[in-house]
């Protein structure tokens, strides 16, 4: 299928995207790398009348680490994530997690922005936001606005974004240095969607954890903290030997559907795997 016909616009600042994106109203939507977007308009999913290129405004890109916050802009790609020093040393969770969305050609024109305004419940990144306790910073012609991810993911590919605003940055508070990482998800196929998937940042004593941040996506209908899991886990030591414990708590905070090919109870089966991997796996990564 073809998408329906639309107008094209490039905004040569982000004012001019502003004023474009407000004139437009419902009609006008940014295109960042377009690797979602297209892909629904050549769907038919949507039919926007005018799309407005964000892809090459200079205040939507650059990556900084000052005053104990890394800010990544809108436009960074999923490429950059994997490759940047800043990211690699200073936001493992986003490197590990980078290396698992899609494929090389999706990973070089995707943005970290357009990922995140998708919300799609499967995406890597928006858990990965939550988890690490990220704000995105939003912007419009009314301002700037500053938003927890955690309170930006509404719904199923529902966000906090009003009409006309942007995502220009995301800032994420510097990693204490007792802090791990976590990240795991099963697909079918590697560079496919996750069926489950989860991303964790916890806080060890030795081998016990104190805090914990487990997001699950794949499985779910937004990035949200899994507050069950992480309570559970918090206090534990490793490797887990309560199951059932950790059992009942995903089943808390997860209450998949059946979808085709896949039943809920086999989704909250897999999660109990993967939640056992990624948080017995934290010693091993704390200690390296
Ligand atoms: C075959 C295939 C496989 C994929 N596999 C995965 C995967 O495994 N994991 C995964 O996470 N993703 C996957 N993706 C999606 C990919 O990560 C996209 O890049 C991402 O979801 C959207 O980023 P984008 O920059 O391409 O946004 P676009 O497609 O340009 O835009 C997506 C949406 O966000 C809005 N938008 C974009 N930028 C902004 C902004 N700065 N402010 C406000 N609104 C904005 C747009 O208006 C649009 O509604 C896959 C895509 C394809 C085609």
């Amino acid at each position: 299928m073809k998408a329906r016909n639309f107008r094209y616009v490039r905004p040569a600042s982000l004012q001019q995207a502003y004023r474009i994106l407000e004139e437009g109203g419902g009609d006008a939507v940014p295109l960042a790398g377009g690797q979602s977007l297209l892909a629904g308009l050549n769907m038919r999913l949507s039919a926007p009348k005018l799309l407005v290129d964000i892809g090459e405004l200079r205040e939507l890109g650059g990556q900084s680490h000052a005053g104990g916050v890394v800010r990544l802009g809108a436009l960074t790609r999923h490429r950059e994530l994997l490759e940047s020093e800043l990211t690699r040393t200073r936001l493992p969770l986003l490197a590990r997690a980078a290396e698992h969305i899609g494929h090389a050609a999706i990973r070089n024109r995707g943005t970290l922005g357009g990922s995140l305004a998708y919300a799609d419940p499967a995406a890597e990144l928006p858990a990965c936001c939550v988890a690490l306790g990220a704000t995105l910073v939003l912007g419009s012609n009314a301002g700037e606005r500053r938003v927890r991810a955690e309170d930006f993911f509404k719904g199923l590919f529902e966000t906090d974004l009003k009409p006309g605003e942007l995502i220009l940055a995301v800032e994420f508070p510097e990693r204490a240095a007792e802090e791990t990482i976590g990240f795991g998800e099963l697909a079918r196929r590697h560079g496919d969607f996750a069926l489950v998937g989860l991303a964790a940042v916890a806080t060890l004593v030795r081998d016990r954890i104190e805090r914990a941040r487990l997001v699950y996506f794949g499985c779910v209908e937004r990035a949200a903290l899994a507050r069950a899991v992480s309570a559970a886990v918090a206090g534990s030591s490793l490797p887990l030997t309560d199951q059932a414990a950790l059992a009942a708590a995903i089943r808390t905070d997860l209450s998949p559907n059946d979808t085709p090919g896949l039943r809920a109870d086999t989704k909250l089966h897999l999660a109990t795997v993967l939640t056992r991997r990624v948080v017995n796996a934290f010693a091993a990564r704390a200690a390296a």
